[in-house]
């Protein structure tokens, strides 16, 4: 049984319709890989997961429950967590102050911050910094150490990679693996840079102009130079 689905869903923002008849699922301890060119609609697929689109039809489940219509702050309670390309931490605290305020400002169970900070040490000297000073890479860390403390079951990570250099981000694709390994969390990544979260993935799924293209293997995808060429600049 899968941990999230998505049923047929046609969603947007007010009146302009983004994504057409999705249909998706995501299984407990695997990596979702959501690709596809600028502006296709991936973003808005992690927002309408999350409660933060107007759904016109379909329906989206979790863990056989459906939440739909839910909001937000429910759905987080229930063991979702979505991490926003930008605005993922609190820029004038601290490092310490964002990891107590993500224990805080969750109603669900929570992780004690010593534990979540395993999965980046480095974090620990840093406490005392503003993250206002921390480059984007330990940002992202600081934003995914976050994420972690509110114990989620399915982590929905937008772009974590965005803007990296290469070094930095190949740490950020094996801390993912390293959710689903050590952590058990069922992650949905979409990512621009395709190629490595594909190699990484379980499953991907193609998006073009809010539609599904491909649904398979991340192996199969990458097979296919008439889309990975077209849509994801590979090969
Ligand atoms: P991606 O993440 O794949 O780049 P997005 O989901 O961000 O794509 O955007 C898909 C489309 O939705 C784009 O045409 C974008 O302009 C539009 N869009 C995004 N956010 C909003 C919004 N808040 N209101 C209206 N349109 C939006
Ligand atoms: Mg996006």
């Amino acid at each position: 049984m899968p941990i999230l689905s998505l049923k047929n869903v046609d969603a947007g923002y007010g009146k302009f319709q983004i994504l057409f008849n999705i249909t998706l699922t995501a299984e407990n301890n695997e990596i979702t890989v959501i690709v596809g060119p600028n502006g296709s609609g991936k973003s808005t697929l992690l927002k309408t997961v999350f409660g933060l689109t107007n759904v016109y039809n379909g329906k989206v489940f979790f863990e056989n429950k459906e939440i739909t219509k839910k909001k937000p702050h429910e759905i987080a309670k229930l063991g979702l967590t979505y991490l926003p390309q930008l605005n993922n931490i609190f820029m004038n605290l601290t490092v310490r102050e964002n990891l107590e305020l993500a224990a805080y400002m969750h109603s669900g169970e929570t992780m004690p911050i010593e534990e979540a900070v395993e999965l980046f040490p480095i974090l620990r000297s840093y406490y005392e910094r503003k993250a206002s000073t921390l480059s984007g890479g330990e940002r992202q860390m600081l934003a995914m150490t976050m994420a972690l403390i509110r114990k989620p079951k399915v982590m929905l990570l937008d772009e974590p990679t965005a803007n990296m250099a290469p070094k930095i981000a190949k740490m950020i694709f094996e801390k993912i693996v390293e959710l689903r390994e050590n952590f058990r969390i069922a992650v949905v990544l979409v990512e621009q840079n395709a190629k490595k979260a594909l190699e990484i993935g379980d499953k991907a799924y193609l998006l073009v102009a809010g539609r599904k293209i491909f649904e398979g293997h991340p192996r199969e995808l990458l097979s296919k130079p008439d889309l990975t060429k077209v849509y994801l600049g590979i090969g």
